[in-house]
């Protein structure tokens, strides 16, 4: 089973955007200038949250219409990374359905407990910007288990998995963070 889903890992630009084509039959092709857009909008999410800026959007594969959006708090709450908030921002606003459609972008790798959320939804698509060795470097602690691997141990799972999408910026807001 793992052998036949694709998952594609880069840092590159247009270069691979043909080569990012989705496994899931719901997602259209997505050009990586529209993955570059809906990262700019997980961006500015994030710049709410300016000493942990993980920022999030869960957009529709189609249209690319944004649907959802969170950020880090985990101060109130220690699961509400910004996946776990953008995805109840998801439910509250759209129910629990459709997330096939639908692609979650995000500045920062989804960390194990965000990646098993995402899959256990079904979500068509997970697009991420900075790895998790790039939020490491930036001083922030992370669980050694990449997005990557949780889908990969995941076998009923084969939704869209791209990293590195403007990485360089994102690797920058992480790295200049305040201290907090
Ligand atoms: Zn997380």
């Amino acid at each position: 089973m793992i052998s036949k889903r694709r998952f594609l890992l880069c840092a590159c630009g247009a270069a691979c955007a043909t080569a990012a084509l989705p496994v899931r039959a719901a997602l259209p092709p997505i050009s990586m200038a529209r993955h570059e857009q809906a990262m700019r909008q997980a961006i500015e999410e994030a710049r709410r949250n300016p000493v942990y800026p993980f920022g999030a959007v869960i957009v529709r594969g189609d249209t690319g219409e944004v649907m959802a959006r969170g950020v880090n708090n985990s101060r109130e709450n220690p699961i509400l990374h910004g996946e776990i908030a953008c995805m109840n921002d998801y439910v509250g606003l759209n129910g629990n359905k459709g997330w096939g459609l639908m692609v979650l972008y995000t500045t920062g790798e989804p960390c194990s407990m965000c990646m098993s959320a995402l899959v256990w939804a079904g979500i068509g698509g997970v697009v991420f910007a900075s790895s998790i060795d790039g939020i490491r470097r930036a001083g922030i602690a992370q669980i050694d288990i990449t997005a990557r691997a949780v889908a990969a141990a995941s076998p009923f799972y084969s939704g869209l998995l791209l990293g590195g999408v403007l990485a360089r910026e994102t690797d920058r807001m992480f790295m200049d963070r305040p201290k907090g």
